[in-house]
């Protein structure tokens, strides 16, 4: 049973607004309309709370939801620092975890120092490297990208004997070679084989991380794909093809997938045509060599 509340909206002067809003039309001025909408009661008593806690006004907070959500574009991918750089043993942190939680909700990265996988699905930050624990707290992150997932395409996958089979079940719902996606998958899953990346000294190449990872096999269980598809020619910047990482319902297993075996999964495909890649302005990131074509390495250590 779900509890309904109407929460209505648009009690302040439009005169307070235009000062703090930039939706503003082209004659400068913002016209304030009400809204009246029907949320669940647990979502109006969240919302309550946190307007009161951000000493703001339902009216504000509501509408700086509404707007992220609408405003935002489903498809953008925003990364932080490049392939190349995580090839060359760049991986010290440069942006926050917060920040990267507002670019997206659902993406692939990695931990300062090369400190296991990072699976980022329904807002929230997580950790593979042998166990997998949530990361709530704020932190720097040396590479990632992610984006606001919604999906254009909904697919059934029947029967996954390989990985590659995912992969040829998803090529058709891919529109071009030449576009980003962002993949999820769920389901029950018979078998998956992952692994963790572990850190090692700084400046070690992402080839001398792989040689030691840590390799997993989980079984029966319950979980998510997170994958991004990347075009060839992105190489320097991201990792070619599909990239797929896994953490279980139950949020306690996950890492890099090498391989997995299951039946009747539940896809999603989100095409991506907006790509936003923010370079660290600090550390080895500026001396480091890059004029190596990572390819070869990246095929090898993804
Ligand atoms: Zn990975």
């Amino acid at each position: 049973m779900q509890w309904l509340a109407t929460l209505s909206l648009g009690h302040q002067s439009a005169d307070y607004v235009a000062k703090t809003s930039n939706a503003k039309t082209p004659d400068g001025v913002v016209h304030m309309a009400n809204l009246a909408v029907k949320i669940s009661s647990l979502l109006e008593a969240v919302a309550r709370d946190l307007s009161l806690e951000r000493k703001t006004s339902l009216d504000n907070l509501v509408g700086a939801a509404l707007s992220e959500y609408l405003l935002s574009s489903p498809r953008r991918m925003y990364q932080i620092s490049t392939s190349t750089a995580l090839v060359e043993g760049v991986y010290s942190g440069s942006l926050s975890s917060r920040t990267l939680l507002k670019e997206g909700d659902f993406g692939l990265g990695t931990f300062d120092g090369l400190d296991g996988e990072m699976i980022i699905l329904d807002g929230e930050i997580y950790q593979a490297s042998g166990n997998v624990r949530q990361r709530s707290d704020e932190f720097l992150v040396p590479f990632a990208s992610v984006t606001h997932f919604r999906e254009d395409a909904v697919f059934q996958i029947d029967k996954v004997e390989c990985l590659k089979d995912i992969e040829l079940a998803c090529d058709p719902h891919r529109i071009s070679e030449n576009l980003f996606y962002a993949i999820r998958v769920d389901g029950v899953f018979e078998a998956v084989h992952a692994r963790a990346v572990h850190p090692l000294p700084q400046g070690s190449r992402l080839l001398d991380a792989a040689k030691t990872q840590l390799e997993f096999h989980f079984h029966n269980v319950e979980g998510t794909l997170v994958c991004l598809w990347s075009p060839r020619y992105s190489s320097s910047f991201s990792v070619p093809g599909y990239h797929f990482h896994f953490i279980s319902n139950d949020r306690r297993k996950g890492g890099h997938v090498l391989n997995c075996t299951a039946q009747h999964l539940h896809a999603r495909v989100q095409v991506v045509s907006q790509y936003d890649v923010r370079l660290p302005e600090s550390g080895s990131f500026l001396t480091t060599n890059f004029d190596e074509d990572p390819a070869s390495d990246l095929a090898k250590a993804e």
